[in-house]
């Protein structure tokens, strides 16, 4: 078998595709050659360079990072939404029981109630706002805790 015959099998080496005898016979005219001995070294760089790039696959591992953090955050928001509305619902919810005496009485007047309504609307939204900003520092500083 001539050089080239060797070189030819030397993927096929690598990939363990060779018989028993082939390989013998291959690893014996390494042992003679440094030619393909310098040249097997090179195929063996190529195959390491190679599998570690199939291994690693740094693009698909970026686009998991992206949507997972994507994800996260529109959790995280919808989160905040569903929880501030149904805050709210409830806030005015059980605030216009207290006051409902007032607003049903007929001696209190439209514009009154419809006062008393906003004004309700706007402790309860002021309410979930701060409950909201309070969570966010809360959780950020939690975050830096553990980051220490
Ligand atoms: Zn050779």
């Amino acid at each position: 078998m001539t050089c080239q015959d060797h070189k030819d099998l030397m993927m096929a080496y690598l990939d363990n595709e060779l018989n028993d005898q082939q390989r013998r016979a291959f690893e014996a005219h390494l042992a003679s050659c440094s030619e393909c001995t310098k040249e097997m070294g090179e195929f063996q760089r190529l195959k390491h360079m190679t599998d570690s790039m199939t291994l690693v696959e740094p693009e698909d591992r970026v686009w998991e990072q992206y949507w997972n953090n994507l994800y996260n955050r529109m959790e995280r928001r919808a989160g905040w939404v569903l929880s501030s509305v149904a805050a709210i619902v409830l806030s005015i919810y059980f605030g216009f029981e207290l006051i409902e005496t007032i607003v049903t009485d007929p001696a209190v007047g439209v514009l009154m109630k419809a006062g008393l309504l906003a004004l309700l609307a706007g402790l309860a939204i002021l309410f979930v706002s701060v409950l909201r900003e309070r969570v966010y520092f809360w959780s950020r500083d939690r975050y830096r805790d553990v980051r220490r």
